[in-house]
């Protein structure tokens, strides 16, 4: 049995590996994808320490400093989590490959795109239409683009855009962008990019590639405006699903307290599973730490 698992491989779970490695704890860390979400971030400026780097840079130094522990860490890359179930003593973590039982649960499974769920959405999925700038950008090199979407996520994608796209246009429903200030400018200045408020989308088209988007504007007419390409950046959703013994708020969101504990004991979480206000790396990264110290603190106790 082991003394805690780690489910997701994020700044949040990565974070707390290295911190129970250094306890020296007997614990398993299973990720779907090492890195999590930080792969998608183009370029990061807020880590301390760090001025500017690539998401996928800010990965690989993630990585090298969790080689230094890997004889201490179980590491499962690629093997999912399907549902966890308590057992007496403790849990059973279930995955596509197995099942496991441990003390301690730590969950930091970070969040997922949302879709639009509008027709045509799933048809043209990888047909023109994608959900990671970041990863997808260079296909769409001196094309015509459009983001869905009006707060950071969507900014963040726009502008990256830019640097492939012969034109990125912005459709949001509602009527401004919202969020960081300084990506709003940025946005509403670059002459690449033009951003369309009050604008509803409601289906795609096309034959065996995505060929348009219908949107609706505030007066109700219906527009049919051709695209090479569309980028869905409406925000996400907490992947919390394989858990139904935790509280969570109206979103999904794991509740947990000061210390990252969840309503029931033997189970943490950290990072932007949780209901955490804010969803930024550092945050992520301090969380993880946080319950992996609590969880130490917790077992040291039994
Ligand atoms: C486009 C974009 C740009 C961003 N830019 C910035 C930025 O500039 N600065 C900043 O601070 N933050 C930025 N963020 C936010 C930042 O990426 C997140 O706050 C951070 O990655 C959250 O870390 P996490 O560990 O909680 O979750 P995640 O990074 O989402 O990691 C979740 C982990 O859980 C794994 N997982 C999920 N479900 C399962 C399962 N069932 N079984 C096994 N493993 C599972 C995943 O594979 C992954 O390893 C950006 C996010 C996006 C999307």
């Amino acid at each position: 049995m082991f003394d805690c698992i780690v489910i997701g491989g994020g700044p949040a779970g990565m974070s707390a590996s290295v911190f129970l490695a250094r306890q020296k704890m007997n614990f398993a860390l299973f990720a779907g994808h090492l890195g999590g979400r930080v792969v998608w971030s183009a370029d990061v400026e807020n880590y301390l320490g760090i001025h500017h780097v690539s998401g996928v840079q800010l990965v690989e130094a993630f990585h090298k400093h969790l080689d230094d522990y890997r004889k201490v860490i179980d590491l499962h890359e690629g093997e999912n989590i399907l549902k966890v179930v308590k057992t007496t003593g403790g849990f059973s973590v279930q995955t596509d490959r197995g099942a496991y039982s441990t003390r301690t649960v730590l969950i930091a499974t970070g969040t997922d795109h949302r879709q639009l769920d509008i027709e045509g959405e799933n048809l043209f999925t990888n047909k023109g239409i994608s959900y990671c700038a970041t990863c997808e950008a260079p296909f769409f090199s001196e094309k015509k683009v459009h983001v869905i979407g009006g707060g950071n996520s969507a900014m963040d994608a726009a502008l990256f855009l830019t640097k492939y796209a012969k034109e990125v246009h912005i459709v949001t429903m509602n009527a401004e962008l919202s969020g960081d200030e300084s990506m709003k400018r940025n946005c509403l200045t670059d002459p690449k990019i033009t951003v369309h408020t009050s604008m509803k989308t409601v289906a795609f088209k096309g034959n065996d590639l995505l060929e348009s988007i219908v949107l609706v504007g505030a007066d109700g007419v219906e527009k049919i405006v051709p695209t090479e390409g569309v980028f869905i950046e409406i925000g996400l959703k907490p992947q919390s699903g394989m858990i139904d013994f935790v509280a969570k708020d109206a979103i999904g969101q794991i509740v947990v307290d000061a210390h990252n504990q969840t309503n029931t004991e033997g189970v943490w979480a950290a990072g932007d599973v949780t209901s955490v206000l804010y969803k930024q790396i550092v945050i992520a990264v301090g969380e993880g730490s946080k319950a992996a110290l609590d969880i130490v603190r917790y077992l040291q106790s039994l």
